[in-house]
């Protein structure tokens, strides 16, 4: 008889929520960490780059405090406050994790799990972690084995790790992942940031914020490229406005010593740029290292990925695999949705994922977030579109908040007018996105959200505005000229 109905390996927001779902719905569950619970979500991803760009948020604001009417004076930021602050917020969210575990009767299981078989693995003792790129992480590699489990299902939900720089220097002290910058005990003078997607961008508008001069190196032509053209230059003008150097279409080429790094970056403007602390926020890698895959019998794609299908089941009967070790849209909230989906497929409820609405969200500063097709990925789908778009600046309560940089823009279907996508670079575009989601869910048209009435003076209202733009009937802007 097996020890469990399900294990669960790894306790990020895909596998802590899958296995509250499947104690849930009646099966005994066991979970391995080998780190902290919570993933890298909680421990060095989403919440811990939240809680101090909000600090850095706030002091931007109060900075600009006699904007206002207001005035502060000898306004600073204590970075050790800041990473306090940080810290207590993990610990708090974390700590929630275990005893949501707890209460839902799920059993922790501390240790490294490494399969044996496809439904059995041996959970080892890990060692403590050399400071290196990634910082002072908690764990690293497996010692020796502490216990065998077995268990009639499992789901891998190991996540991922920074991806590496192939680039000569890379090693150096001073390079550093986004795991590292944790690390980072003060603000550096002088930082370059090698990637500008959502994981360098934010790095780089938080330190920007602090008063680092900051670099950012984008291989691609604009920053966040994943983003809708429009987004990713508005970012671009905005970052230099804000005295980011930002340099695009460029790779760094080298990275030595003197300076005390110096970072060699070719392309349209090519240059060397001295540097206290270099960034590498170039991608994520599967996290499948001494798992013992073969021993189960499970493949990985050419990129180290888990493939699995619609209902998170890989190649192998009863191992399913889940979150950003799939591959698919590395995001937490992704991540737990296939935890949950497959949670449900084991407990033998029918249950599918379906990947169409997937928003994603940016917390520069202005803040990014979309949901859907962009207007390049439509018209490639065949799509004839409209556009819409429409500012923040027309908006009442962006004028009132103080911050009206940046646009909403719609993607519509020409014939019937129905939403594609939405595109938002501004205040609070991660909150604004979800009426996008909705609306992409439900199928609405323009007509349909311009036909909603908004609660006035909101920043909510700019979906209802942009919509009205799309269908040629702006309000609050001057009509396209015909
Ligand atoms: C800087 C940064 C910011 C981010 N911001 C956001 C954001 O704002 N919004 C968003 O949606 N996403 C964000 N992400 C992405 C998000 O963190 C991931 O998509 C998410 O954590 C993936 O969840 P997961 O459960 O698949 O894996 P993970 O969170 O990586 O968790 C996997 C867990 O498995 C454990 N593990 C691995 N191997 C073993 C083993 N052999 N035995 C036992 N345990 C093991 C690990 O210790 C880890 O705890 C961010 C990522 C980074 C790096």
């Amino acid at each position: 008889m097996p020890e469990f109905d399900l294990l669960v390996v790894g306790g990020g927001p895909g596998g802590y929520v899958a296995a509250i779902r499947a104690a849930q719905r009646g099966l005994s569950v066991g979970l391995v960490e080998k780190e902290r619970p919570g993933g890298v979500c909680l421990n060095w991803g989403c919440i811990p780059t939240k809680a101090m760009l909000r600090s850095a948020e706030v002091f931007q604001t109060v900075s600009a405090a006699a904007d206002f009417g207001v005035h502060a004076d000898n306004v600073r930021f204590d970075f050790a406050a800041v990473r306090q602050r940080k810290d207590g917020i993990v610990k708090e969210l974390t700590d929630g994790v275990v005893g949501l575990l707890k209460a839902n009767g799920v059993t922790v299981i501390e240790g490294h799990a490494r399969f044996t078989g496809p439904t059995t693995v041996e959970v080892c003792e890990v060692g403590p972690s050399p400071i290196g790129p990634d910082g002072p992480r908690y764990a690293a590699a497996p010692t020796a084995a502490i216990r065998q489990v077995s268990a009639r299902d499992v789901i891998i939900a190991t996540g991922s790790v920074p991806a590496r720089l192939p680039t000569p220097g890379a090693e150096l002290p001073g390079v550093i992942t986004s795991d590292g910058a944790f690390g980072l005990t003060e603000v550096p003078k002088r930082i370059v940031v090698i990637g500008g997607s959502a994981v360098g961008a934010e790095w780089a508008s938080l330190f920007a914020t602090f008063g680092s001069e900051v670099t950012v190196v984008e291989m691609q032509e604009r920053l966040v490229p994943l983003e809708d053209k429009d987004i990713g230059v508005a970012l671009g003008r905005s970052f230099t406005k804000r005295g980011i150097t930002v340099l695009t279409g460029s790779t760094v080429t080298a990275i030595a010593e003197g300076g005390p790094l110096r970072v060699t970056v070719d392309g349209p403007k090519p240059r060397e740029i001295d540097a206290d602390v270099v960034l590498v926020g170039v991608g994520r890698r599967p996290n499948t290292a001494d798992l013992g895959l073969d021993a189960a019998g499970i493949g990985t794609d050419t990129r180290g990925f888990i493939p699995v299908d619609d209902r998170l089941r890989t190649g192998v009967e009863h191992v399913y695999a889940i979150g950003d070790v799939t591959g698919r849209a590395l995001l937490a909230h992704v991540a737990s949705h296939q935890g949950l989906t497959a949670a449900d497929v084991i407990a033998g409820h029918r249950a599918h994922i379906d990947y169409t609405v997937i928003p994603a969200a940016t917390f520069t500063h202005p803040e990014i977030a979309s949901v859907g097709l962009t207007e390049e990925q439509a018209r490639a789908a065949g799509h004839e579109v409209i556009t819409a778009k429409f500012p923040f600046a027309a908006l009442g309560r962006a004028k009132t908040f103080g911050d009206t940089e940046g646009f909403v823009k719609i993607v519509a279907g020409h014939k019937h007018q129905e939403v594609l996508g939405v595109h938002i670079i501004g205040p609070s575009a991660s909150d604004l996105i979800t009426e996008g989601a909705l609306a992409i869910s439900l199928e609405a048209t323009l007509d349909e959200l311009a036909d909603t009435i908004h609660a006035h003076p909101t920043l909510g209202e700019i979906g209802m505005e942009t919509a009205l733009a799309g269908l040629g009937l702006p309000v609050h802007i001057a009509p396209r000229k015909r």
